[in-house]
């Protein structure tokens, strides 16, 4: 047995270190890197599972392959055959249609460098900013908020902080089972100072409930409203920090104003909690000394998911809860490497470290850097945007990498028929089991985690060198290298890397002088130090932003905004007058292209479900255990029910995971959801679609 190799896990954006074990027949162990600052040689279920997914290599592309027709199948054909061919294509689509008439679809598990070369390809060199990711569907509203109230896409805190905090609240969040070593270190603060108040808001009792000391069930969608209604009783009971507010932010009074509008009881109504449950947390964050906020998907994937974000915001700038050890907003990012993905600018609307496609002067640097076509300053197609122009003939051939969009688009009947629609499109990926390989014109087999080097960074801006391994299987090749072979068969010039790091050395350039700096590091750095947060100055990271509460707004100031507390999801009718929501199971991971290859991982719960309320269930002739069907207008879903008390009634619960089976497409969640989005982050309404749920009897 070699000394084992470190790399980092490839699910979640916890981001633990692991030691992967390799033999000299190349079996695989892996175990939690002790010496991680993340997880301290802790790994949750799918973690420790993860050198099955790649060693069962059953389910793998192998090599490309290529279809001259619809209607015919696709045949194996050489990397030169499929990359000149799709080259081919899109010259010929740009040349007819524009640029615009092409777009990437790419993902939050792709690494900095894959995001890299990808965004520089369509932005710099196509002319187009039709690339987004999934992580779309994930982040976009922290990142909005982020950016309106502290100036820039930043998480201002560290992990370290939640063992110096004494008041954590987790909303709109289920991070025992979502972000589960994260969690561990929760639990363990917890055990530790019995005086840490921990206050979990959601509309289910989750695991993470199991060590709160109160739980907010609130009623879906009313988070805003709770939000205003604790910063409500901060400002009445003078626990907020005026000189922070005074010297440090900017737009206090009209947020007083606002808040007050609504009344305690009228909030507690609205809400569905008791009155005292407001003033009780209120109370624990009035007076916490460290008050951090843990959040994720209830508060993200809203329809209104920028304000709930920025009210929750507020609630660290009105006590000055931000920027010190133990205190701060923190969103926890679901996918390993959004971030990442972020700083090299890969969504339609970003440019390389964090810059403005909306600022001539950032358009302007970014192309004389890279020394490509000019770029565009219309903003490119979101994730969602995509599937609608596919729809109505706008986009003509799109590249699909490292995602699985028929599962995880919402209203995906519509995705489905709209990539019917497309003239021509590219599957990159790993693994022959995603449904969108249905569609795929090409196919180009990619290289999994261990099979290629790079870099990811997790939630608290930590930056981690990923090793190569292992071989890939076949021909696959790494992402970048992929993307790197199309733009030089496209005729574009700076593709001609000889490494990953050459492409990581360019990335670090262009973060030079900007917030996100990280001009100074390397790999070598990297491999040494095993992981830096950004940004990253004489030889140091930052744990923690803002310390000297100065914001990256043009005053400094960090702005408190107001706003109403709408939610603005579609509203409840006699015929669909259910709220359904969706999230994860424990030892899934998104689409289960990776997580449902292990068995193990099936033993917690091997099939979709509806969870329910038992009144709700009682009230429609449905005992646990029974098929029901969920339905609304976009579609329908057949799934056993699970009766219980631990959901509020008039809300139902789907997993996310669950895609076609054979041609059945029952289990999966997104048949219903809607695409209501955010109007500022783009973000879909995933946590709020109006259902109606009945027995399904055989005919
Ligand atoms: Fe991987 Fe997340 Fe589990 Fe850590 S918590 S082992 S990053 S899935």
């Amino acid at each position: 047995m070699q000394s084992p190799l470190k790399t980092t896990c490839c699910y979640c954006g916890v981001g633990c270190g692991i030691l992967v074990h390799k033999d000299r027949q190349g079996k695989l162990q892996v175990e939690g890197d002790p010496d991680h600052p993340v997880n301290k040689g802790m790994l949750c279920s799918k973690g420790m599972n993860l050198h099955y997914t790649v060693m069962d290599t059953s389910d793998r592309l192998l090599y490309p392959e290529m279809r001259y027709h619809r209607n015919l199948p696709r045949q194996r054909v050489s990397w030169d055959q499929a990359l000149e061919r799709t080259a081919a294509v899109f010259a010929s689509v740009i040349q007819k249609y524009g640029p615009d008439a092409v777009a990437f679809y790419a993902s939050g598990q792709c690494l900095t460098e894959e995001y890299y070369v990808v965004n520089k390809l369509i932005k710099g060199f196509i002319g187009s900013n039709n690339i987004d990711t999934n992580s779309r569907l994930c982040m976009s509203s922290a990142v909005a908020a982020y950016k309106m109230a502290l100036g820039e896409d930043a998480v201002p805190g560290t992990y370290e902080d939640i063992e110096k905090a004494d008041c954590i609240l987790v909303a709109g969040a289920n991070p025992a089972w979502c972000h589960p070593i994260l969690w561990r270190r929760v639990e363990a603060a917890k055990a530790a100072n019995p005086q840490l108040k921990i206050i979990v808001s959601d509309p289910r009792v989750t695991q993470s409930c199991s060590i709160a000391d109160l739980h907010l069930q609130i009623n879906p969608g009313t988070d805003i409203v709770l939000h205003h209604a604790i910063g409500r009783v901060l400002i009445e009971n003078g626990d907020v920090d005026a000189r922070f507010i005074g010297a440090h932010t900017e737009g206090y009074l009209k947020y007083e104003t606002s808040v007050m509008q609504r009344s305690i009881t009228e909030a507690a109504a609205i809400c569905g909690v008791e009155v005292s449950a407001l003033y009780e947390a209120a109370d624990w964050i009035g007076k916490a000394d460290g008050f951090m906020s843990l959040w994720t998907m209830g508060l993200n994937q809203s329809a209104a998911g920028t304000h709930k974000n920025l009210s929750l915001i507020n609630l660290h700038l009105i006590t000055g809860h931000i920027g010190k050890p133990g205190s701060g907003p923190f969103s926890l990012t679901g996918q390993p490497n959004a971030m990442g993905g972020r700083e090299v600018g890969g969504l339609s609307n970003l440019l390389p470290a964090h810059r403005l496609l909306s600022d001539p002067a950032h358009r302007r640097e970014v192309q004389q850097f890279w020394g490509g076509t000019e770029i565009s300053a219309k903003p490119g197609l979101t994730a969602t945007e995509m599937f609608d122009a596919l729809q109505d003939g706008r986009l003509k051939a799109i590249w699909i990498m490292c995602t699985n969009p028929l599962v995880s688009q919402p209203d995906v009947r519509f995705a489905e028929a709209a990539l019917q629609k497309a003239k021509y499109v590219v599957v990159q990926e790993i693994s022959s089991r995603p449904e969108t390989l249905r569609y795929a014109d090409v196919v180009l087999p990619a290289a999994a985690w261990t099979e290629k080097e790079g870099t990811m960074t997790n939630a608290e801006r930590r930056i981690s060198y990923l090793g190569k391994i292992t071989d890939a299987p076949g021909e696959a090749l790494p992402d970048a290298e992929i993307i790197c072979r199309f733009a030089q068969k496209m005729g574009y010039k700076g593709f001609d890397y000889a490494s990953m790091e050459d492409i990581y050395k360019e990335h670090v350039q262009l973060t030079a002088g900007t917030n996100i700096d990280i001009s100074g590091l390397n790999y070598e750095i990297l491999r040494a130090q095993r992981s830096v947060q950004w940004p990253y100055h004489n030889g140091k990271g930052t744990p923690r932003l803002f310390t000297d509460h100065r914001f990256y707004t043009g005053e400094g100031r960090a702005v408190i905004h107001s706003f109403g507390d709408d939610h603005r999801s579609e509203p409840l009718t006699p015929e669909w007058p259910l709220v359904l929501t969706t999230g994860r199971i424990r030892d899934q991971w998104h689409t289960m292209s990776k997580t449902g290859k292990v068995n193990k991982l099936k033993q917690h719960i091997d099939s979709a479900f509806l969870e329910i309320h038992r009144d709700d269930a009682a009230g429609r002739d449905i005992a646990d255990g029974d098929m029901v069907t969920v339905t609304n207008q976009r579609g329908e879903v057949r799934v056993i029910a699970r009766c219980c008390d631990t959901i509020k009634k008039g809300v139902v619960f789907l997993p996310m995971h669950w895609g076609k089976i054979l041609n059945n497409d029952l289990h999966r969640a997104n048949n219903l959801t809607s695409k209501r989005l955010d109007p500022v982050s783009k973000q879909p309404d995933f946590k709020f679609a109006a259902v109606q749920v009945t027995r399904y009897n055989k005919p």
